[in-house]
């Protein structure tokens, strides 16, 4: 199932095969759109690593508690890799992207992830589209100020 022009539900299935995506068709569409925004501004393809994690499987890959990769929390949140290529932004150039457009992307909890060479897991940014306070996290991340 197409959601955009770039993400599909099937970029944003439960890891573990257990098919719970299939359960959550809007609030994941939803999220697909906050990350078309994203990527249409960075111009640059994106690779979903985590979209929806069951419950199951989140305490299995030590998800927090109430993770916005959810169900019961919305699924409203994506873990983004940028792909492999020549003239692939950086993390850093990336987070700096998405900060200086939150508003227009939707995001409203970002959390940066950036692995050293000798690390097999990619590099990738957390956004959600979580409700209320903004949240930010993440070691290393660029500092942005917001006029
Ligand atoms: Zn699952």
């Amino acid at each position: 199932m197409r959601f955009t022009e770039n993400f599909s539900l099937r970029e944003f299935r439960c890891r573990c095969g257990c098919g719970i995506e299939r359960e959550h068709v809007e609030d994941l569409r939803e999220t697909a759109e906050m990350c078309q925004r994203a990527r249409d501004l960075i111009g640059w393809p994106l690779i979903v690593r985590t979209g929806v994690r069951c419950d199951e499987y989140n305490r299995q890959c030590g998800g927090a508690k109430r993770s916005q990769h959810l169900p019961s929390q919305g699924a409203r949140a994506a873990d983004l890799v940028l792909m492999d290529g020549e003239g692939k932004p950086t993390l850093e150039e990336f987070w700096v992207i998405l900060q200086a457009n939150r508003d227009a992307i939707g995001f409203n909890g970002a959390g940066y992830y950036k692995r050293p060479p000798s690390d097999p897991r990619p590099s990738f940014i957390h956004i959600d589209r979580r409700p209320g306070r903004y949240a930010e996290w993440g070691n290393g991340r660029p500092a942005m100020r917001r006029g």
